[in-house]
């Protein structure tokens, strides 16, 4: 039977950074993958002409060399930098909430401030003091949280203790009057998949703190290239893949690890797995429940399933500024009333907010000569597509398209004439291509106890390790950094045996 040191389940991004970080460190490790290709959300796919980049709108967390960001140093260790290039947005974005304001927004800080005070003259003195907030808030996080203080208190660190766990509603309520304005400061609220009222203050400033200070990225060759090189480096150090191979079981004897069975009934020995597949799958079917402890379920069952994703995947046959697309990010929603729009989130009702990403404005290489991609997005959980019989699926689908699609021409006239190349993704694809519960592209819903403050990479199971957005929370820079995390705690307990 053959033995590794370490089974990687899964070559989502969580995954593949810890089966590279666990090579280089010198150990034996077999990653399995079900797909056939790495990346799980982070990939591409062609059709007609076009490869589509699958997930990636805005990489955070990357920063320049002069002023890194966090997820620039993981990726430099790795080895990443040599080989993949990442392409710097100058926008944070431009949003439309129709009828009420179309305004675009700098990654430049202090520009982005002066931009809302221009365009909100009566409230100049209350964004400053809201932005002067946000700023102080993500320093003391940063020191005291992320840098581990190990003398973190309520003194110290003040407005981190009087704030973090505030709704993003209520802090913006205190320093802000106008509804028009705080949603605009808000759009980022998609990215998290809750709205203010129920999103922690500390989650949309530090949103809105990374993305100005280290610029909103993407990735030259989409995200597969970056997928691709990771597997590469690790495939470099001596790691083994199985694509079109899913873990069956996870063995375990006396709460130990022993083992990993494949679908195909390969047995593999070993005593340590790292999971990028989601807590539930991992824990009810991987393991069973037989094997976990039920306190382990109790604490899940206080979390719910985050949302999963409908996107519009264009190939247009022309240049984004043929349409009017100046930005690569443009947010657009019916309504500034984003509890509302939340709501739709769970129904089949037509969305009332969306993101159109257009890579081609800041990479003119990113299609073929003279066209462009768009990748149009809403959040969209799973529950009401689970009700849609399959034969009326493709109607359901192509319905929903069209409201969007609708929605798009009223801020980009013309651009259903220019559409190639179309394709759909519901959150039944999701579920169907990443085998995670509701196709959640973010893991549990983000309410505050489920962020990566509170829910570590270890397990009661001893030797199983998560890696991914149902540890670490959601977004390319949080899962790739938390598969270091993980590889750090399987090092740790292989020199403490
Ligand atoms: C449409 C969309 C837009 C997004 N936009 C952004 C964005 O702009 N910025 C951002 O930061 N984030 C964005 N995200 C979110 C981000 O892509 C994800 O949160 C992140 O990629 C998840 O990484 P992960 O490590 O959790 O693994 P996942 O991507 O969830 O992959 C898990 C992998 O595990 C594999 N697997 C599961 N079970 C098994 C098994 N039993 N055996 C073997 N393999 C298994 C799956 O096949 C998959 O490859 C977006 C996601 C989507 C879908």
């Amino acid at each position: 039977m053959a033995r590794y040191d370490v089974v990687v389940i899964g070559a989502g991004n969580g995954g593949l950074t810890a089966a590279a970080t666990l090579a280089k460190a010198g150990r034996s490790v077999l990653l399995l993958e079900r797909h056939n290709i790495p990346g799980g959300c982070a990939t591409s796919f062609c059709r007609g002409r076009f490869e589509f980049e699958v997930a990636l709108h805005q990489l955070s967390g990357m920063g320049s060399d002069a002023m890194a960001g966090p997820l620039r140093g993981t990726l430099r260790d790795l080895g990443v930098l040599d080989k993949v290039e990442f392409v710097q947005m100058d926008t944070l974005y431009r949003t439309v909430y129709l009828d009420a304001v179309d305004i675009t927004l700098s990654a430049d800080w202090a520009k982005m401030v002066t931009q809302l005070q221009d365009r909100f003259p009566k409230e100049k003195e209350g964004i400053g003091k809201f932005f002067d907030l946000v700023h102080n808030f993500c320093l003391q996080m940063i020191s005291g949280v992320f840098m581990g203080d190990p003398a973190i208190s309520r003194e110290k660190y003040p407005l981190y203790f009087k704030y973090a766990f505030k709704s993003s509603q209520e802090v913006m309520d205190e320093f802000l009057v106008d509804p028009v304005l705080k949603a605009v400061i808000a759009t980022y609220w998609g990215y998290m998949g809750l709205p203010p009222s129920q999103l922690a203050f500390m989650h949309l400033a530090i949103l809105l703190f990374a993305y100005t200070q280290f610029k909103p990225f993407h990735i030259k060759g989409s995200s597969q290239a970056l997928s691709n090189a990771i597997a590469e480096i690790f495939l470099e150090n001596g790691g083994e893949i199985r694509f079109n191979c899913a873990a069956k079981r996870i063995l375990v004897r006396d709460g130990k690890v022993t083992g990993v069975e494949t679908e195909e009934g390969d047995r593999i020995d070993t005593d340590y797995v790292v999971s990028n597949a989601s807590l539930i799958a991992t824990y009810a079917e991987l393991i069973g429940a037989e094997n976990v402890p039920a306190e382990q379920f109790r604490m899940m069952s206080g979390s719910t399933v985050g949302t999963s994703a409908f996107v519009i995947f264009t190939g247009l046959d022309c240049k984004p500024a043929d349409l009017g697309i100046m930005e690569t990010t443009n947010f657009i929603s019916a309504t500034i009333d984003l509890d509302l729009a939340f709501a739709r989130t769970k129904t089949l009702d037509p969305p009332l907010t969306m993101l159109l990403s257009c890579y081609d404005v800041t990479d003119r290489d990113f299609s073929p000569p003279g066209t462009c991609q768009t990748a149009i997005v809403t959040g969209q959980y799973a529950e009401p597509w689970l009700s849609v019989p399959p034969s009326q699926y493709a109607d359901t689908k192509y319905r929903y398209a069209e409201q969007m699609l609708a929605l798009v021409e009223r801020v980009f006239p013309g651009y259903r004439d220019r559409v190639e190349e179309m394709e759909v993704a519901t959150p039944i694809t999701h579920m169907r291509y990443l085998g995670h519960p509701g196709g959640a592209i973010y893991g549990f819903n983000q309410y505050t106890k489920d962020s990566r403050f509170f829910v570590p990479p270890t397990s009661p199971i001893q030797g199983l390790v998560f890696a991914g957005a149902w540890v670490a929370g959601g977004g390319y820079q949080p899962t790739l950094m938390s598969g270091g995390s993980a590889a750090r705690a399987v090092l740790k307990s292989v020199r403490n045996r």
